[in-house]
């Protein structure tokens, strides 16, 4: 029996549901639980609990988690839209043609959102903020009906990844109007940061969640693997879908279950297609990625999403990541479907 604790909240893009999950993990109970310590507290508009087993040499957990939140208070001020002087909000305000230059935590973000725009085809797209915020997505969300056809296009014109071009001095917008958005990375890229300060002070066995995306390493306590459930995508209730056993690695989930509202009787998600500038409709409810690094799990799981079951699965397939689908059936069941790749992480043994 694993009871599942509440550990993640929802992130600030999902704030509708503050109280429903994306992902749980699952905890055993064992009786060595003193050794195993816990921190959590807000980020990004939503929640982060870490867990480990400290070294020898590890600091005690209040300077362990005094670091922490340093590092994602610093996160923020790079790549929150939320916060006005931000880094990503000062590109987003500056005028086209002139280099902006950029930390090297931007430069990365930026980075992996062009690789992973090639990745995907442009279906990770992280210029499409306009659309976002066309949509009733964005920061400043508001009682929202559906865009026309002409206000669609005119702010797809604003879009485009090829908008943007990160040199070796900065990065150079085409148009002084670009916004780029990098909510679909942000918390795994925290994640990834928040791993690599425990690494760095000898702590080999961890979890660290901020806003139902996580990354796991080494053993849970006595040798024990690390479980993690994914949540069925249903929006009223919190139940099991699936339980994985990720390894070393991280796992992200995105989904269209949660954040989403009605409009005359249509549903419409916070991912947005860039291709037609609307927001996903299609039987793919819910995309789990295990990759190493957060940010690139936390990427791929909102570009599978964009490209639908058969293209999300041939590109997983194609390119050996490791992926679990779940899709709507018009009888209201699930259907799970994986990449090869994902094969090892669901044996339980
Ligand atoms: P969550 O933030 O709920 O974990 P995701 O990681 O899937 O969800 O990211 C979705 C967010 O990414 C949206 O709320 C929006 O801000 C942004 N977004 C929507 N569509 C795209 C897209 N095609 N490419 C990049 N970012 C997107
Ligand atoms: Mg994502």
């Amino acid at each position: 029996m694993y009871p599942i604790p509440r550990i993640s909240a929802f992130s600030k893009a999902i704030s509708l549901f503050p109280w429903l999950l994306f992902v749980v993990v699952l905890q055993g109970c064992t009786q060595n639980e003193v050794q195993r310590v816990s921190l959590q507290g807000k980020t990004m508009g939503t929640t982060y609990h870490i867990s480990y087993l400290p070294s020898d040499l590890s600091p005690s957990p209040e300077n362990v988690q005094a670091e922490i939140d340093a590092r994602l208070v610093e996160v923020n001020q790079v790549a929150s839209t939320y916060i006005s002087d931000s880094e990503l909000s000062l590109l987003n305000q500056y005028p086209a043609d002139l280099v902006y230059p950029v930390s090297d935590d931007l430069r990365l973000l930026l980075k992996e959102s062009i690789n992973l725009a090639q990745l995907t085809g442009g279906a990770l797209d992280v210029t499409v903020g306009p659309l976002v915020n066309l949509w009733g997505f964005g920061p400043d969300k508001k009682p929202v009906k559906a865009p026309s056809p002409e206000l669609i296009s005119e702010t797809k014109q604003r879009t485009g990844i090829d908008k943007i071009q990160l040199t070796e001095q900065g990065v150079v917008k085409s148009r002084d109007d670009i916004y780029v958005d990098l909510s679909t990375i942000a918390k795994g890229f925290g994640v990834d940061e928040v791993a690599d300060v425990l690494e760095s002070h000898n702590i080999h066995n961890y979890l660290v969640e901020i806003g139902g995306e996580l990354r796991v390493k080494g053993k849970k306590e006595q040798e024990q693997d690390w479980r993690v459930a994914i949540e069925k995508p249903v929006s009223m209730e919190q139940s099991v879908q699936k339980i994985i056993m990720p390894h070393d690695n991280a796992v992200a989930t995105s989904g269209d279950y949660r954040n989403y509202y009605e409009f005359d009787g249509i549903r419409y998600s916070h991912i947005i297609e860039p291709d037609t500038g609307k927001p996903i409709a299609h039987k793919l409810v819910s995309v789990t990625v295990v990759h190493p690094l957060c940010m690139i799990a936390d990427g791929l799981a909102t570009g599978f999403m964009v490209l639908g079951s058969e293209k999300g699965m041939a590109l997983a397939n194609r390119e050996g990541l490791a992926a679990l689908f779940i899709e709507k059936m018009p009888d209201g069941s699930f259907k799970e479907s994986y990449s090869n790749a994902m094969t090892p992480f669901l044996n339980l043994q």
